[in-house]
């Protein structure tokens, strides 16, 4: 039998988005999870993002929901029946986007609410009416308090990410907006792993969960064929566009583990004829809207990337990763190959290992359970070792020291909702983030990519800012940056 979404027998409105998004088969965790949800049962679910995990809650959620269609302007004919939450902004609106693509054809209404935004333009949405609520916890529980959002009609609850939002601290806001929630309701939860901490939150609020896992916490995708290549750090951008050619690849991203490094990086390429954009903390948000849409849209060739600009993007079909720098955690080894071979999909994933990195590979190993086998690739010229001068060895391992500065800390935690403190009127700062993640990254078309800069003379980059609607700078002053169309 074929995973088919034909076999669901899903309402016409639905198969048809469905079809319009071009997928031909589910992917393990619809063909697991879509017949259960349609029951109705709660469902404990292990699955990450880019294994299809939104339609397969989605779809059979607004299956279920169709009963209450109705084409009534009156918001009383619109309550919330649907509660899906998540524990970032860029997340809640990538789910919320592509639930309003599954809905499409129906008269249901989604909304999506998140922090760090103005409250007004979601409080007139709410209170317009909306079957489908997608939320951060911080930002829902103003609306709940403001008295927007009234919950009580409320029959399916999706708690996404929930290891993420517990580990950001979230129990406590979870716990209050569950309070108002009906007690007769089906519950959703989803989560990477499940912690003793994730069990427990199921105990309390899930009611006989079917448990669903589809790929195991830290497994890689059995479609990204995964290579390791030894390379001394001279050689590494050699082997790169050695790789590209060989393989006829169009688009890679290229993570490289400090910001420092990721400019020095894509200005070399770029210096070496390659179409080379560069995404990380340091750039503007104008300048990292205008890379991502350049890549997007095929005018871009690598983007090299840190792991915390890269975080939250759904970015699928990715023809190739690599892996510049072995990532210093190896869980980030395991996000970065996952822009690549999503949802059936397959890909390629290249880490360039230098000798030093050795004891990286083996936290690796350990973590994906895979023996991996560290081989050389053979570059074309002739490439005696022994004759470097010391002089240039010390530079290099200079660079290297700086380099290795990783970009974590303060900017990877600017990226999440801060969970709001209860027990004192005071809340933390708001902080600005990123507004670019707007719509999944499609591969270009054929004649956009056709002529890849390894391939033919460099090309333009000029590109065109493309802001999701839901993401709005929120200080006027920001809106200066849309001007680069
Ligand atoms: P998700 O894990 O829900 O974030 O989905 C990751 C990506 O996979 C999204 O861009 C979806 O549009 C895409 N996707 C979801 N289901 C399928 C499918 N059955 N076939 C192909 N792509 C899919």
């Amino acid at each position: 039998m074929t995973d088919s979404f034909s076999n669901l027998s899903l309402a016409e409105p639905l198969a048809r988005a469905v079809a319009e998004m071009g997928y031909e088969s589910m992917t393990p965790i619809q063909a697991q999870a879509i017949p259960v949800v349609l029951t109705g049962k709660d469902v404990m679910g292990a699955a990450q993002t880019g294994t299809g995990k939104t339609a397969a809650f989605s779809l059979p959620l607004l299956q279920r929901l169709l009963k209450h269609e109705n084409t009534s302007t009156s918001p009383a004919r619109h309550p919330v029946r649907a509660l899906v939450l998540l524990p970032t902004r860029e997340l809640a609106d990538q789910v919320a986007q592509q639930i309003k693509l599954y809905a499409k054809y129906t008269q249901m209404r989604s909304a999506v609410v998140f922090g760090g935004m103005d409250m007004k333009p979601q409080t007139l949405e709410l209170k317009r009416g909306v079957e489908i609520l997608v939320a951060t916890p911080g930002r829902l529980l103003d609306h709940i308090e403001a008295k927007n959002a009234v919950l009580n009609q409320v029959e399916y609850v999706v708690l996404d990410e929930a290891d993420r939002m517990l580990d950001i601290g979230f129990l406590p806001d979870l716990q209050r907006i569950l309070s108002f929630l009906p007690k007769q309701r089906t519950t959703l939860l989803f989560s990477a792993t499940f912690s003793p901490e994730i069990k427990r939150l199921a105990g309390s609020y899930l009611q006989d969960p079917v448990t669903i896992e589809v790929a195991r916490p830290n497994e890689t995708a059995s479609t990204v064929e995964q290579r390791f290549y030894s390379a001394q750090d001279d050689d590494k951008r050699r082997v790169v566009k050695a790789v590209l050619k060989e393989r006829g690849i169009k688009q890679a991203f290229i993570f490289v583990n400090s910001k420092l490094g990721c400019a020095r990086l894509a200005r070399s390429l770029e210096r070496e004829g390659l179409v080379t954009t560069a995404l990380h903390g340091d750039k503007s948000q104008d300048e990292r809207l205008k890379a991502l849409e350049a890549f997007k849209k095929g005018e871009v060739d690598l983007l090299v990337c840190t792991d915390v600009a890269a975080r939250g993007l759904d970015i699928k079909d990715v023809p190739a990763v690599f892996n510049f720098d072995v990532p210093f955690n190896a869980e980030d080894y395991v996000h970065r190959i996952g822009r690549t071979g999503r949802a059936g999909a397959s890909g390629l994933a290249v880490t360039l290992v230098s000798p030093s990195d050795m004891r990286l590979v083996v936290d690796i190993e350990k973590l994906i359970k895979t023996k991996l086998q560290v081989e050389n690739y053979p570059l074309d010229e002739d490439r005696s070792r022994g004759n470097v001068s010391e002089v240039r060895r010390e530079e290099r391992r200079d660079d290297r020291r700086e380099d290795r500065r990783p970009e974590r800390g303060f900017e990877r935690r600017r990226e999440e909702e801060a969970p709001r403190d209860r027990r004192s009127s005071f809340r933390p700062a708001q902080v600005s983030r990123d507004p670019f993640f707007e719509r999944p990254y499609e591969a270009p078309s054929i004649e956009q990519a056709a002529s890849a800069s390894w391939e033919a003379s460099p090309k333009t980059t000029a590109s065109r800012t493309g802001i999701s609607a839901n993401i709005k700078p929120k200080r006027k002053v920001a809106a200066l940056f849309k001007s680069g169309e």
